[in-house]
């Protein structure tokens, strides 16, 4: 029987894939950016067919390619080592096993796209706090093996925190149940936390218990223009103190995406009464202080007093609120059309996130004068989405050929920095080099023989994360 036979009769004749047109969606990256190939995909229902799919794959030195909702960015989700590798998509997994009201969680299959995990916690008077551009369609599974972030890390942390236990399948198809819903387990190595951000390369996560929080009753957004990114940091610790720490989010949004999303979204016009170069959109979230927008006029107007903030929107109603959140939600979109843009996931201590975006404009315009920079994203976490974007009059291929010698100079300040070449979405297949590069030599060493232990075949996400 071929590896192929052996999956058709584990999951069933409809659930391997094989036709190339079929396969399409499964080997191609959200952005096209990775367009792979594949011998099968295969859609496993349940933790034991993963098990018994991972068996034959060992037995018979099959590559697995673990796959949520492929919406990573980095080409992790993607095979590209030849036309061995089969897909296991998590797709079919997506029940809610357990709510544990009492406890605050979830037990959850992998395949649980995001949006509904969030929807259950909420109808259960709780909130599951990952909030990601793309919850529609991602997984609890991808999200784990990335370990996600997004626009609340600063309150609730990344995804990382928000797991108890996992389920997961071994490289050799053992299944290890580490599905506790616990806070203390202070029992030896913390062996979750190994699969967390691990990218399908050391096993597959098929189930896990997360954390919800309760809901908070009261929540005010407002958008503030401030005369730089210096006074944006300012502005947080502020607000930070000033709140009693109910800050959930806060968003740096400079006046090129105002801009760029002026130009691309239909109907969209600056919020702002007059034209400023940098914005925060900030968000405070609470069950216990009901006037939240008085406490939000209160901060502003300490910031204004000290010159930290030049003005603000303090909008009253949830559409206005929401409305304000879309600026943020369709900067990527909107820069699109703008051209070719070198995308970087960069993180620096909170205290360098200006000295960053000031080092790195310097030192791309030395590489290609003219270019426009687009910095965004998640100043609480000290995140910056550093994208910097093509000369108006500049052919797009041109600027791209670029790409290396820019994304060096940007990771190297982030690096002398002690800051991060990968912020949120991990390594992929994008920046396995980088990782060599810019990790110390015993990092990489401990990696490697971790992989090699878990997976001595090498069959688990080959080429990804560790080259
Ligand atoms: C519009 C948009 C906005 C985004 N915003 C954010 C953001 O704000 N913050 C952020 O962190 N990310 C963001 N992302 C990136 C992406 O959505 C996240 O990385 C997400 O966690 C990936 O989940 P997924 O289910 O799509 O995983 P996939 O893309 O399918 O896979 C990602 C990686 O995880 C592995 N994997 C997937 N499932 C499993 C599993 N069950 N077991 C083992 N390995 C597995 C894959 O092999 C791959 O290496 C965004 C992406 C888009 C398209």
């Amino acid at each position: 029987m071929t590896v192929i036979e052996k999956f058709r009769a584990i999951v069933g004749e409809k659930n391997v894939i094989t036709e190339a047109a079929d396969m399409q969606a499964y080997v191609t990256e959200w952005r096209d950016k990775f367009i792979g190939r594949a011998r099968a995909v295969v859609l496993p229902k349940s933790t034991e067919e993963v098990a018994e799919i991972v068996r034959i794959a060992a037995e018979m030195k099959t590559p697995l390619v673990p796959q949520g909702g492929n919406t990573g960015l980095v080409g992790g989700s993607i095979p590209f080592m030849g036309a061995d590798e089969v897909i296991l998509s998590t797709r079919r997994m997506n029940k809610v096993r357990e709510v544990d009201r009492l406890n605050g969680t979830l037990t959850v299959d992998a395949g649980c796209i995001l949006a509904d995990l969030q929807q259950v916690a909420e109808e259960n008077g709780f909130i599951f706090p990952l909030r990601i551009g793309s919850e529609g369609s991602c997984q609890i599974g991808g999200n784990i093996s990335t370990n996600a972030g997004g626009v609340q890390v600063l309150h609730y942390g990344n995804t990382r925190e928000q797991v108890l236990g996992l389920e997961v399948v071994l490289p050799d198809g053992r299944i290890w149940d580490g599905l506790t819903g616990l806070r203390k387990d202070n029992t030896g190595y913390d062996l979750k936390q190994l699969f967390i951000g691990a990218e399908g390369t050391l096993g597959i996560v098929t189930g896990a218990v997360v954390k919800m929080y309760p809901r908070p009753k009261y929540q005010q957004v407002a958008l503030a223009a401030v005369p730089s990114v210096d006074a944006a940091i300012e502005f947080l610790g502020l607000a930070r103190a000033m709140s009693g720490d109910q800050v959930t989010a806060i968003e740096l949004i400079p006046r090129i995406c105002v801009d760029m999303v002026v130009r691309h979204v239909p109907n969209f016009t600056d919020p702002m009464p007059a034209r400023y170069d940098w914005h925060v959109l900030i968000e405070l979230s609470s069950s216990a202080t009901p006037d939240l927008a008085g406490l939000m006029e209160r901060i502003l107007a300490a910031a204004f007093e000290q010159e930290i903030v030049l003005d603000a929107i303090v909008p009253a109603s949830d559409a206005q609120q929401q409305k304000l959140w879309q600026l943020r939600e369709e900067i990527s979109a909107a820069q699109k059309p703008e051209g070719g843009s070198i995308k970087h996931d960069i993180s620096v201590p909170v205290s360098r996130y200006a000295d960053f975006i000031r080092e790195a404009d310097i030192a791309v315009r030395k590489i290609v004068p003219g270019f426009r920079s687009v910095a965004f994203g998640h100043i609480g976490d000290g995140n910056v989405h550093y994208n910097p974007l093509q000369p108006v009059d500049m052919d797009k291929e041109v600027y791209l050929s670029h790409w290396e010698e820019v994304s060096r100079a940007v990771h190297d300040i982030a690096v002398r920095m002690r800051g991060s070449i990968s912020a949120e979405h991990g390594i992929g297949r994008l920046k396995a080099d980088d990782l060599v590069h810019y990790k110390p030599a015993v990092e990489i060493d401990l990696m490697r023989r971790i992989k090699k232990a878990l997976d001595p075949d090498g069959i688990m996400n080959p080429g990804k994360l560790l080259k």
